[in-house]
């Protein structure tokens, strides 16, 4: 059993995704082609918002709307404790300073209250000037972006929606990476939308960041990229990969989205009596990047996943280590105080296989080898 099918995928769409990469050969449109351009528009147009630059993966995607916004030194920034290295990473690589802020022990995602301390702390002590706040669309839950951008528009806070793991989801039917003013997805192969290497885009509605952001991924050009107007990267999207990912969106668009919330769906049926199944808040939808349950403890969590393991099934530890405490941040010194429901998560969590093509069969072969590893 596969965490996360990927050839089940291929197989299902191979004739297409074969026609769509060999085209790009056959007219050697390898950078910046025809594919890309019109993926950009096709996932402007999905998600709801004007503009759509891909970029070379996830984490250059933030990074770049960090250069863009001039986030530096003094700067402070505002992100959860529980979500992948990338979310923090950026923020010490522009040499601002992440503040950790805990999450909501349901849904996982930043806890907005303790943002709203986070800010008045940082600025009581008066040495970093709060900035901006990445939340996180964490499993492909978007994040409380009503209660977030309450916290922020009384501070005077930008927002950037780190939706890696995201795409797909909405509340209230309005999509994933149409939230704050900026918002970053990530096609790494097992996100929910991937594509066959690295990828990533970048979404606003704000015309004058999506231009400074087009020439910063570019060398920083200015007419074209021999005329170079200020210092940037090169971050661009391959032609194939983009090509890819054109198949790839019809696929989740037409069945994959749905298909992964009928998974879902059964799984919470057979487990909801035996574990914490995951929380979706009424008008919420997952893309269910992850289906993550929590145990009781450590101790049961590695029973349950030492029985599926001898059962051959894979499952993985969503996030095992606190952002704050990975050595990276070890300049930092950051406590533990008010991170206590990371902590706890990093104890009890497992997330299972999980993806669209996950079989009957296989749910159930999950859930009872769940249920006999707790009886
Ligand atoms: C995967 C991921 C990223 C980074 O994406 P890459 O394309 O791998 O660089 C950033 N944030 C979160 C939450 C992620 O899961």
């Amino acid at each position: 059993m596969e965490f996360r099918d990927l050839k089940a995928q291929y197989k299902k769409y191979k004739t297409e995704i074969d026609t769509a990469t060999e085209t790009v050969m056959l007219n050697s449109d390898f950078i910046s082609g025809k594919a890309v351009d019109h993926l950009e528009k096709r996932l402007a147009d999905y998600v709801g918002v004007k503009h759509c630059i891909s970029v070379a993966n996830g984490t250059e995607a933030m990074t770049l709307v960090m250069m863009a916004w001039g986030i530096g030194q003094g700067d402070a920034v505002f992100i959860p404790d529980f979500t992948f290295f990338s979310t923090g990473e950026i923020v010490s690589f522009v040499g601002a300073t992440p503040i950790f802020v805990d999450v909501d022990p349901k849904t996982f995602n930043l806890d907005p209250i303790k943002l709203e301390a986070a800010v008045q702390k940082v600025i009581e002590e008066g040495v970093l000037t709060p900035k901006v706040v990445i939340p996180v669309d964490l499993f492909g839950l978007p994040a409380d972006y009503d209660a977030i951008t309450k916290v922020t528009s009384r501070y005077d806070l930008r927002i950037l929606e780190d939706g890696a793991q995201g795409f797909g989801g909405n509340i209230r039917g309005k999509r994933a990476c149409s939230f704050g003013d900026a918002a970053t997805t990530s096609f790494f192969p097992a996100k929910p939308l991937g594509c066959y290497g690295d990828g990533g885009a970048i979404f606003t509605d704000d015309t004058a960041l999506k231009d400074l952001i087009s020439s910063l991924k570019v060398h920083g050009k200015g007419s074209n990229k021999y005329d170079n107007i200020r210092i940037g990267v090169n971050s661009r999207l391959d032609t194939i990969q983009a090509a890819i990912l054109n198949v790839k969106l019809d696929a989740f668009i037409q069945h994959e989205l749905k298909d992964v919330n009928q998974v879902r769906a059964r799984y919470d049926q057979l487990l909801s009596n035996h574990v914490e199944i995951p929380l979706i808040p009424n008008g919420y939808l997952s893309s269910f990047a992850q289906y993550t349950i929590k145990l009781k403890s450590a101790q049961e969590r590695t029973k349950v996943m030492e029985a599926l393991s001898t059962a051959k099934i894979p499952s993985l530890i969503y996030y095992t280590i606190p952002m704050h405490r990975q050595k990276a941040f070890s300049y930092l010194e950051p406590s533990d105080e008010g991170l206590e429901v990371t902590i706890d998560l990093c104890q009890r969590v497992l997330s299972l296989p999980m993806h669209p093509y996950l079989t009957e069969d296989d749910i159930e072969l999950i859930a009872s080898t769940i249920i006999a590893a707790l009886s």
